[in-house]
């Protein structure tokens, strides 16, 4: 029996895995809440950095935490079917094709998904936000590269936004496909494809979910979205999902400007 058991973990650690990053991690192995909760994270299938990790996210940045810094972000963006996933933690729409790209120091990584978290996770200066949106992006060696935007609470939500929060499904495990397209290029204004970014701020950190993998960066641009309240409340009908902060442990936020 114990050799079953040891394969048993084996292969739920694979496919828990394989599945983080592209699609809905169903079934579900942690929580926000309860026997789950963040702060036994760690005690999961070949989740230790949860707990032991130097480079978790996400953190909170304060204003002296902050270093000048240069570079630049290629944003080839276009479009993607709104498929939204209700994956047991989070809402996502999940990148149906590999169009989807970004170039940083002349690494490309291609856009995996991008979900929600509500309240915001990370705090840096300037950006007091009551959401937050990743997207997930991965390279050939599947180093991790998250382009994260706040949402602010508003009166109304930002109308780009709304195709995407009127299609969140109530059914762990639910794909809603909406026939409808998100046109990511647009989130700047005027689609653009590609787009050179200037202008924002990254850190090294890693998943914040399990399994917490570390050498993740997160890049966030300098703009805000508008979230109402009755959008706020529809995103986080089934709880909240924001891992607490972690140490910052030294750690910088390079900020980027021309
Ligand atoms: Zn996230």
């Amino acid at each position: 029996m114990k050799f079953i058991a040891v394969f048993a973990s084996l292969a739920l650690g694979v496919s828990a895995l394989a599945q983080s990053i592209d699609s809905a991690p169903c079934p579900v192995t942690f929580a926000y809440t309860g026997f789950a909760r963040p702060d036994q994270w760690q005690h999961l299938p070949g989740s230790s950095l949860c707990g032991s990790g130097e480079e978790q996210s996400p953190v909170e940045f304060q204003p002296g935490d902050v270093i000048p810094g240069s570079g630049t972000i290629i944003l080839d963006w276009g479009t993607v079917p709104i498929h939204v996933t209700n994956s047991g933690y989070d809402f996502r729409v999940v990148n149906a094709d590999q169009t989807n790209k970004i170039t940083i120091g002349g690494e490309t990584y291609v856009l995996q998904n991008f979900h929600f978290h509500v309240p915001a996770e990370h705090s840096i200066p300037g950006s007091p936000a009551a959401a937050e949106v990743h997207f997930v992006h991965q390279n050939s060696d599947e180093e991790i590269a998250v382009i994260a935007v706040f949402f602010s609470s508003g009166s109304a939500t930002t109308p780009i936004w709304q195709p995407v929060l009127a299609a969140l499904p109530d059914d762990l495990c639910d794909v809603e496909e909406t026939g409808n397209t998100f046109n990511l290029a647009a989130l700047f204004g005027a689609p653009q494809r590609p787009r050179t970014l200037r202008q924002y701020d990254w850190y090294e950190g890693s998943l914040t979910t399990p399994k917490c993998d570390e050498d993740v960066r997160f890049y966030f641009l300098p703009m805000m979205f508008q979230l109402g309240g009755a959008d706020a409340r529809e995103l986080a009908k089934f709880g909240e999902n924001n891992r607490p902060f972690r140490p910052l442990n030294g750690r910088k936020l390079t900020r980027v400007r021309p």
